[in-house]
């Protein structure tokens, strides 16, 4: 008889979903939780202190605009101080929610740092010095991520900010250079921005945002330009050093020309790695490959009766799905125990679906993503009709003032089915949402236009697109 039926380790979004959802069905569950402060990575250092940050930005830079309204708020200014004491009391709040949640007592929960000793068994250092041995029927690994350390040279030396150090400096560099172009990076881009900074983005693919579409990526790189962001797309770093005056100079090529930046501050944001270290996983039988586990659409690993969920198993890493492939694998962990693969492994097993896939990224104008972008249809040589419907010619973001950026619906050439969709704009965050409902129920493009939409609202713009779709059709 082992102690547990699943130990979990990590208790962050993934691993506090899976405990939750395991100890419902029934199982013997503990948490092994060794970071210095419990939350995970979304309530402390990721998702929450992030949004919370732009928050602030975001009202700094709708009071610039202010006089476009009529508007007079005499002499703009902001407190560092006071934005991140306000985001140390939410961090705090939720981290205290998250702490109660995982000390409820529904499960054990152990505090130190947890490596294998054999397939089913685990060594955790705890807190105390002390050592001591899980044995469980199944385990499952939600260690999260790390910050992925890109070798530039000089960089070290020179001093940067990664996104825990940015999210932890009370203060604003009058000049940034941020490094990278996925999702953090145009984050932070837009939120020194829009606290004054000058703001320069060095990305080496192509675009900003590789996995979008191109014209959603380009949409938010025009808007950044008019913003007086600079944006370097398609490059190659060559190295980072000290310049006169306490500045940092970045030199990069860019279509076989050097250019060169200087900024107070370098923000590093070339992205994240599993987080596998300390776990011995050799112990336990599993490979790793350049630092990335094989992780199944059951959420097992190449050892059956061990699951991985969240960041430390990719491919997305965000927090929803952190939380729904922590659920799923703790059903599978759950059906794996109670027998019912016998004889006919794995099929028995619930497989995840990303077909309703959301994105969201919080810069200005945002962007919202669900279910397939117009390149992966491209790419699986689909076929689907695609409508766009810009935001400059909409009453409700006209009178916003809130014109850059456009919705694009893509629908099945044949049966009219809503396949994905993209909005650069206006509350992109919240306008998705409408999209991923229409998918969940797969909905056609006529039964979107048909829906009742309320006017003067941002949300009646998906009506346009989905008129064209449906007219087509
Ligand atoms: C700046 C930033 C902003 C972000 N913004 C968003 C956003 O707006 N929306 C969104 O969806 N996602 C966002 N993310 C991503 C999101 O935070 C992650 O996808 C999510 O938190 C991952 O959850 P997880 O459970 O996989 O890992 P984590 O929450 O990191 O949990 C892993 C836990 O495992 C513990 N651990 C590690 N190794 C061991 C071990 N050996 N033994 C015991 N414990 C261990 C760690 O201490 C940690 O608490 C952001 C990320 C960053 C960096």
């Amino acid at each position: 008889m082992k102690d547990f039926d699943f130990v979990v380790l990590g208790g962050g979004s993934a691993g506090y979903a899976a405990a939750s959802t395991a100890a419902s069905l029934g199982l013997r569950v503990a948490v092994v939780e060794g970071g210095e402060q419990v939350g995970g990575l979304c309530i402390l250092r990721g998702c929450m202190p992030s949004k919370t940050l732009l928050e602030s930005a975001n009202r700094h830079f709708a009071a610039s605009r202010a006089g476009e309204f009529g508007v007079l708020v005499g002499s703009l200014g902001f407190s560092v101080e006071e934005i991140h004491a306000r985001k140390e009391r939410l961090v705090e709040e939720f981290a205290q929610y998250r702490a109660k949640q995982l000390e409820s007592g529904r499960f054990e929960f152990l505090r130190g740092w947890a490596g294998f000793v054999d397939p089913h068994t685990v060594e955790v250092r705890m807190e105390d010095g002390s050592a001591r041995r899980l044995s469980a029927e199944t385990f499952l690994l939600a260690t999260g991520s790390r910050v992925k350390q890109v070798a530039v040279p000089g960089l070290a030396e020179t001093g940067y900010w990664d996104s825990d150090a940015v999210l932890s400096q009370a203060r604003v560099p009058q000049s940034v250079v941020v490094l990278g172009g996925g999702a953090t990076a145009v984050e932070f881009a837009h939120y020194y921005a829009a606290l004054g900074a000058q703001v320069t983005v060095i990305q080496r693919s192509e675009q900003l945002l590789k996995e979008m579409d191109a014209d959603v990526a380009r949409a938010l790189a025009e808007a950044f330009r008019k913003r007086g962001i600079h944006v370097y797309c398609s490059t190659e770093l060559v190295r980072v050093e000290p310049a006169e005056g306490g500045l940092k100079r970045v030199l990069f090529t860019q279509k076989g020309a050097t250019r060169t930046v200087e900024a107070e501050e370098i923000v590093y944001a070339l992205g994240r790695e599993p987080q596998l270290e300390g776990l011995h996983l050799e112990k336990a039988g599993i490979e790793t490959t350049r630092g990335c586990l094989a992780v199944g659409p059951t959420q097992q690993t190449a050892v059956a009766h061990i699951f991985a969920a969240g960041d430390v198993a990719g491919p997305h890493e965000i927090v929803h799905i952190a939380i729904q492939q922590g659920e799923l694998a703790a059903r599978n962990a759950a059906r794996l125990i109670q027998g019912a693969c016998a004889g006919e492994p794995p099929r028995c097993l619930e497989e995840i679906d990303y077909r309703l896939r959301l994105f969201v990224i919080f810069s200005h104008p945002e962007i919202g993503v669900a279910g397939f972008t117009e390149s992966e249809l491209q790419a699986a040589e689909a076929s689907y009709r695609a409508a766009t419907y810009p935001f400059d010619d909409h009453g409700k973001s006209m009178l916003m003032g809130e014109t850059e950026g456009f919705v694009k619906l893509l629908a099945s050439e044949e049966t009219g089915e809503i396949l994905g969709a993209s909005v650069v704009g206006p509350h992109a965050s919240e306008l998705i949402h409408e999209i991923v409902v229409a998918l969940r129920f797969r909905a056609t493009a006529r039964q979107l236009m048909e829906i009742p939409h309320y006017h003067p609202t941002l949300s009646e713009i998906w009506t346009y697109p989905a008129e064209e779709l449906a007219g087509g059709m």
